[in-house]
């Protein structure tokens, strides 16, 4: 794709010289007489590197940089003369990628300008990666949901919460029923399959607010903020409606099932007793037969 370029000089015969050139070697130029006119242009168009003047009437280039900067991620090489103007180093500090002194050769400019959009591009990769590796670290790849690393620190901070604005927080833990004769009887891989169509599922029936974890191998966690027992009682409704239609013909239910618990947060007790009411919460329901939801309160607890 063509990069866009925008240059910026109140002087006409420049700023057509080096639109021609520019457009010549392969870019798409756009053109402003002045700052005001290229920050009206930004508000409805889009440019890669900005390519101004800095003595021009009305704002200058440092302060065109400075509310470029401010407002877009776009490469800036600013072109200024060699007496009496600015420094490499304060036009550089304020933000500028490149500096070129005119009358800028017109070959040197769009060298730099090459140089600019390099660099634009390593950036932008760099950051790229380093948003796929943060997903890597928290995400759990076969299911799409948050890993279970993730699921401590994310309580944590809502425990944090809860203790200091007493605002309800439950938890729903989730564990498929018989996964191992599903395993046994299709495969693993279909067993796979399956994980990653229940963690589809369940994130679709939650709530903007609601986050769902894989807890183990065929186990669910979602941490439930502004919720309370009753009301994380329907999101667990919800998921298990959706788990029914994945027919399963081993089972004498012809479908695939999960046990669920659900618990909600007691003021100050340990993270610990609160994941440990929620799992024999869900224990209560695999004793009593399965693919059902029990709730287990603190007071309730010895
Ligand atoms: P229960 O109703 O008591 O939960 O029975 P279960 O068979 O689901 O429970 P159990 O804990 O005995 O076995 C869990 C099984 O889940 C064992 C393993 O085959 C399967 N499992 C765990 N992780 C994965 C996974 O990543 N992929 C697949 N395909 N299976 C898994
Ligand atoms: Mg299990
Ligand atoms: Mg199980």
């Amino acid at each position: 794709m063509k990069k866009h370029i925008l240059i910026v000089d109140d002087d006409p015969e420049i700023l057509e010289s080096i639109r021609e050139y520019i457009e010549l070697s392969g870019y798409s130029a756009h053109t402003a007489p002045g700052a005001e006119e290229a920050l009206e242009f930004l508000k409805t168009n889009h440019a890669d590197v900005i390519i101004s003047d800095i003595m021009m009437k009305g704002m200058d280039g440092l302060k065109l940089i400075e509310s470029v900067k401010d407002e877009y991620d776009i490469g800036i090489i600013i072109m200024t003369g060699f007496v009496g103007e600015y420094t490499y180093e304060e036009v550089i500090r304020k933000g500028a990628d490149d500096f070129i002194y005119k009358p800028a050769k017109l070959e040197e400019l769009v060298l730099r300008l090459q140089k600019v959009i390099r660099q634009r591009e390593l950036e932008q990769e760099r950051n790229q990666l380093i948003r796929d590796l943060k997903k890597l670290a928290i995400v759990d790849e076969l299911t799409q949901l948050y890993n279970s690393r993730h699921f401590y620190e994310l309580l944590s901070s809502e425990v944090y919460r809860f203790n200091r604005y007493q605002r309800p927080l439950s938890l729903l833990m989730m564990d498929i029923d018989h996964f191992k004769i599903y395993n046994d009887t299709y495969g693993h891989l279909e067993g796979d399959r399956i994980l990653s169509d229940i963690g589809g599922m369940i994130k679709k029936s939650l709530r903007a607010m609601d986050t769902a974890y894989r807890y183990g191998g065929e186990e669910f966690m979602v941490i439930l903020p502004e919720t309370g027992a009753k009301e994380a009682v329907t999101v667990a409704e919800r998921i298990h409606s959706e788990i029914s239609n994945i027919k399963n013909d081993v089972l004498r239910s012809g479908s695939v099932t999960m046990s669920s618990g659900v618990t909600e947060y007691a003021y100050g007790e340990t993270i610990y007793n609160f994941i440990r009411r929620v799992d024999k919460a869900m224990y209560v329901s695999k004793k009593n037969g399965r693919n059902m939801i029990s709730i287990l309160l603190a007071e309730s607890v010895a």
